[in-house]
């Protein structure tokens, strides 16, 4: 199977950059605004100070596939988590890097599993900062699944140069990125 194939192959079985797992929302460079615009992508002021992008789970995320893929967003573009970088530099196999996609899935299903209609994976980890009322034990599950999730996802999918997820979530900084 040649590099960008298997990069596909990855890709199509995870999309955890796009689902909400480990983003909470996408910054738009300045300069392709109206194109997103164009594309509906909902661009609205996130984070202090506020910056243009769309919130995840992306909206043009269908099943594990970016319907706008060939014109995917500069944030989009240039992203390439841990995993998918070892792959690219042959440090993993195709099969190493799958594994830890289906392990990725499984955990994120079971989180996704606690979620009521509307709700997200960000919304919960908004919801780690302290809050008042003692938690119920469906509250409780709820977030000992997500922390789970985010663990996981801390240690195989981000890179050396991302701060953990879960106390980036809590400050609401996490932004799919790097971007220039
Ligand atoms: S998190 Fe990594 S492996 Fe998963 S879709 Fe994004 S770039 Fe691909
Ligand atoms: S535009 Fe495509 S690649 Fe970017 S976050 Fe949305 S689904 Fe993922």
């Amino acid at each position: 199977m040649s590099p960008p194939d298997a990069e596909a192959t990855l890709c199509l079985s995870c999309a955890m950059c796009c689902n909400g797992a480990l983003y909470a929302w996408v910054p738009a460079r300045e300069d392709e605004l109206d194109r997103l615009r164009a594309q509906d992508f909902p661009l609205e002021p996130i984070g202090e100070p506020p910056r243009t992008g769309w919130r995840q789970p992306c909206p043009k995320l269908q099943g594990t596939a970016c319907t706008v893929y060939q014109d995917r967003p500069a944030a989009c573009r240039k992203y390439a988590c841990q995993v998918l970088g070892d792959l690219r530099e042959g440090t993993v196999t195709l099969d190493e890097a799958l594994a830890a996609t289906a392990t990725a899935n499984g955990l994120a299903a079971a989180a996704t599993a606690t979620l009521d209609a509307g709700q997200s994976l960000p919304d919960i980890r908004r919801a780690f900062v302290p809050d008042a009322h003692p938690l119920s034990r469906a509250e409780a599950e709820q977030r000992l699944r997500v922390a789970t999730l985010g663990l996981f996802l801390d240690r195989r999918f981000r890179r050396p140069d991302e701060e953990g997820s879960l106390a980036m979530s809590v400050i609401g900084t996490e932004e799919k990125g790097p971007q220039e």
